[in-house]
């Protein structure tokens, strides 16, 4: 196989990690920093290089790890031919808009839903998706920012202040008004598509968000609920004509999955596929958007990852631990940053719930909520 030059917009830990699981294969990963228009290398951070047409002129390949990218610079990526996937798909996970009509289209279940942009569709939304609502700004969020719960109707005035500003702050900026729906809990999958129309898919993960952050995540092995999730997954790959990583969350209403969001991208909820899986999603989304056989998805092992959140040491009592691997980003301490990962393997699932007791009673629960709980 020729060595394969690959540019990944952004310049966070999944390009790191892309990178990491790129070198065996032969596949360079620059990553370029959209804010400062800097080639970086992905694992040392330095810059190697500057400018958008220089970085896409030494690239096979253009993927992204993130969806909030400025149109200006996908639309310059999408005209060289080598972006994936492509602008379409990656504007679908940057717009909340886009992302509904998606969903709509390919005709999956999702939470009812209308869109703000004043004050009077706001008063209509009551109307039409009721109380309690989850509000969404379109553009820019993440990690549940740009979100408001309206509970009560007593809210309606101070939470249209802020949504009012909002709007006003970001250009193109609407509010998606969504029904807040009753989940038992929340499930995502990750899977890959090649140009060809191939796919593969992990086995689901559930997840447990502590104030709307990942916090941890375990691969589950549940027939019916995967089957369901492979369908509606094929039926948004396939819209899009996608081709690399895609991840797609769920709400499970017992039994019944309504899609979130998706992502257009490798993704925090599929992290346990390095241990976990023959071919982790990294390797994937490289292999999907390099035009080769996608790799073996299946759980290897019962694995779970627990989120490092705001800190920079762990225990060294971490290594005593049998089967924890911890995963480090190199990134600058900040409270509540995603600073990196520990995936936890085990023999079976009674010996992964003793092992992550053991890693909790280790680490500090206000660090670790969602383990402690576990
Ligand atoms: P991410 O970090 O996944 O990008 P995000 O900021 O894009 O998050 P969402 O995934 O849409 O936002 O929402 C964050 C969390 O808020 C969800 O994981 C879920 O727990 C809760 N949530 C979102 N929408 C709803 C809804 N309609 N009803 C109930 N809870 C919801
Ligand atoms: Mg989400």
């Amino acid at each position: 196989m020729v060595n394969q030059q690959v540019l990944v917009l952004g310049a966070g830990q999944l390009a790191r990690m892309m990178s990491l699981a790129g070198a065996p294969l032969n596949i360079d990963i620059a990553a370029f920093d959209v804010d400062s228009e800097k080639i970086i290398h992905p694992l040392t951070q330095h810059v190697i290089g500057h400018g958008l047409n220089n970085a896409i002129a030494q690239a096979n390949v253009i993927t992204a790890e993130f969806e909030h990218i400025p149109h200006s610079i996908l639309e310059v990526c999408e005209r060289s031919g080598k972006l994936q996937p492509s602008t379409q798909a990656i504007k679908a996970g940057g717009d909340r808009r886009i992302e509904k009509q998606l969903l709509d289209d390919a005709n999956v279940a999702n939470a009812k839903y209308t869109i703000i942009t004043n004050r009077s569709e706001f008063d209509a939304a009551i109307a039409y998706v009721g109380v309690p609502m989850v509000l969404k700004t379109a553009l820019g969020g993440y990690d549940g920012k740009g979100q408001w719960r309206l509970k009560q109707l007593e809210q309606v005035e101070s939470i249209w202040q802020e949504m009012e500003q909002s709007l006003l702050n970001t250009p193109h900026q609407a509010i998606v008004a969504e029904e807040f729906v009753p989940f038992g809990r929340e499930v995502s999958l990750i899977g890959a598509r090649r140009a060809n129309g191939d796919i593969v898919v992990y086995p689901l993960a559930e997840n447990i968000h502590v104030d709307g952050v990942l916090s941890l995540s375990t691969a589950i092995n549940e027939p019916e609920l995967q089957e369901q999730a492979k369908k509606m997954f094929i039926a948004i790959a396939d819209k899009l004509n996608y081709v690399g990583v895609l991840a797609i969350e769920f709400f499970d209403v017992e039994g019944l999955l309504l899609v979130n969001e998706i992502a257009p991208r490798v993704h925090n909820s599929g992290h346990w596929t390095q241990q976990g899986a023959e071919v982790c999603q990294f390797e994937n989304h490289l292999r999907a958007v390099c035009n080769l056989p996608l790799g073996d998805t299946r759980l290897i092992r019962p694995t779970a990852m627990v989120n490092i959140l705001g800190l920079d040491t762990l225990p060294e009592a971490i290594f005593d631990i049998p089967n924890c691997h911890t995963h480090w980003y190199g990134k600058e301490k900040r409270s509540g940053r995603k600073m990196g990962h520990i995936n936890i393997c085990a023999d079976s699932s009674e010996q992964l719930n003793d092992t992550l007791k053991k890693l909790a009673s280790i680490l500090p629960v206000a660090d670790f909520p969602a383990l402690h709980k576990h």
